[in-house]
């Protein structure tokens, strides 16, 4: 185990003391199937699949039912085996999205193999069966923008290094942390076939110094692995630990943290050699590639005000207010509920009753976090400047603010407004309590849809 407390990236917050995390860190992982799932052809924003299936048709668990129909799409697959019992457009964070739902008809089937318990053979399983496993199985990232894990490893760049990112940075959530704890094997050989898959040399296991246990299992089962001879000497894989640091995960600031390589601006990770995936899509690609199993669940963080928060691993498609019930439900009635952590994930309901749905899992959710609302209007700016020094990316916030909501949108491009990569630091510093962070992340999108448009107008 390699430890680093020097390796850090500039900005940055410490947005909590880590109590948040101890509501549902310490329980173990409990699976849940649901009668019935509803799996979104749209896994992540903009990945629209084509479905393949339709009402009464009968499925397998783990069959392809839906194909990519954009460049953020993976194959989907069917996380339950039963009957379809309908295609249609179902509401999902204020979105209208065509779905699948299936009525579980059959127990889940564990994938086979003793690669979730030891150190697999790989030496037999060439790069290219590597890349098909990936790409076939549907693998995507499990805890950002879902960006399909394919797309990262087909890359003509010379890749050296492979990040796998346990970093876990934001509050509340610890589905990551459960995973290395629990499934330490299965990840491990996860990272082997990654790391053969990428053509680099080494690979790094990075997670965040607040997570001492995770890091001694993750040693020791690499350490069991080697001595077994299984594991051959070629296979540079190493655990991480970083200085405790929001977003330590954020894919740049692991990059620079662990490398002290900076990715350019408008360029991405395999520009500087790297390659930056997932501890959850680790796993997948070893329940996949050596468990015959595509990605069609995943572990989720249900947290915050409810009556027993834990880990819940669940099919891909299952209800968000099923989960919370099974959480015990939530504990104020004044509340906002949100997808994901709280510095980034949205909210997707206020004051929510426990009756209408809220959301559906994709494989990209990692968790769902109830918190009691609080009431605050924002103030005008003051110009103190923090958050110019909380911002990983080295942007000016309140600038960027001030220039979309005069529409300025070419000074938004000026200030490089592209590069936020809306992780919230910014509108939690900011002592005005100023949105910041919805209005950066919309300047950017507004600004990489003018270059989007200028660079078609160019071809
Ligand atoms: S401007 Fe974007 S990148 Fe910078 S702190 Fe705010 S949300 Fe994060
Ligand atoms: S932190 Fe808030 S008050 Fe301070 S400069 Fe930024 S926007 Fe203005």
């Amino acid at each position: 185990m390699q430890k680093n407390r020097k390796s850090v990236f500039p900005g940055g917050v410490h947005p909590t003391d880590g109590s948040d995390k101890i509501l549902s860190m310490d329980a173990a992982v409990q699976q849940y199937w649901p009668d019935t799932v509803t799996i979104l052809s749209e896994q992540s924003f903009g990945g629209k699949c084509r479905l393949l299936v339709k009402a009464g048709d009968t499925v397998e668990e783990g069959q392809l039912i839906g194909e990519p129909e954009a460049f953020m799409a993976a194959p989907l697959h069917a996380s339950v085996s039963g009957r379809v019992l309908d295609v249609t457009e179902v509401m999902n964070q204020g979105r209208k999205i065509l779905a699948c739902i299936v009525q579980r008809e059959k127990e889940h089937r564990e994938p086979e193999g003793v690669y979730r318990t030891a150190a697999a053979d790989i030496r037999g399983i060439s790069r290219e069966e590597i890349l098909a496993g990936i790409r076939d199985g549907g693998l995507t990232g499990m805890g950002g923008a879902g960006f399909p894990t394919h797309k990262k490893y087909e890359t003509d760049k010379k890749i050296d290094t492979l990040l796998i990112n346990g970093a876990e940075c934001e509050p509340f959530l610890t589905c990551d942390y459960r995973l290395m704890l629990e499934e330490g094997h299965a990840l491990v050989n996860g990272v082997r076939l990654l790391l053969k898959g990428s053509g680099a040399e080494r690979a790094y296991i990075c997670l965040e110094d607040n997570k001492p246990q995770a890091a001694e299992n993750l040693s020791s089962i690499l350490k069991e692995a080697r001595e077994s001879g299984v594991m051959e000497s070629s296979e540079q894989v190493e655990v991480k630990v970083l200085p405790t640091k929001y977003p330590q995960g954020g894919e740049r600031q692991l990059i620079q943290a662990v490398t002290g390589r900076e990715v350019p601006m408008g360029g991405l990770p395999a520009d500087v050699g790297v390659i930056v995936s997932n501890v959850g899509t680790a796993r997948a690609a070893a329940d996949m590639i050596l468990g015959g199993l595509p990605l069609i669940r995943r572990i989720v963080t249900v947290t915050g005000s409810v009556k027993n928060p834990g880990n819940y691993l669940v099919p891909v498609g299952t209800s968000a207010k099923e989960l919370l019930e099974l959480a015990g439900g939530v504990t104020v009635s004044s509340n906002r509920v949100i997808a994901g952590g709280p510095m980034t994930g949205p909210c997707v309901a206020s004051d929510w009753n426990g009756e209408e749905e809220l959301f559906y899992i994709t494989k990209n959710t990692s968790g769902i976090l109830v918190l009691p609302d609080s009431v605050y209007e924002e103030q005008p700016c003051i110009r103190c400047g923090g958050c110019e020094n909380a911002c990983p990316a080295g942007l000016a916030p309140w600038k960027i603010d001030f220039a979309f909501q005069e529409k300025d949108y070419d000074l938004c491009e000026k200030l490089y407004a592209s590069e936020c990569i809306a992780c919230g630091c910014c509108s939690y510093i900011c002592p005005a309590k100023r949105e910041l962070t919805v209005r950066t992340r919309m300047a950017r999108d507004a600004v990489k849809q003018r270059m989007r448009e200028r660079a078609v107008k160019k071809a």
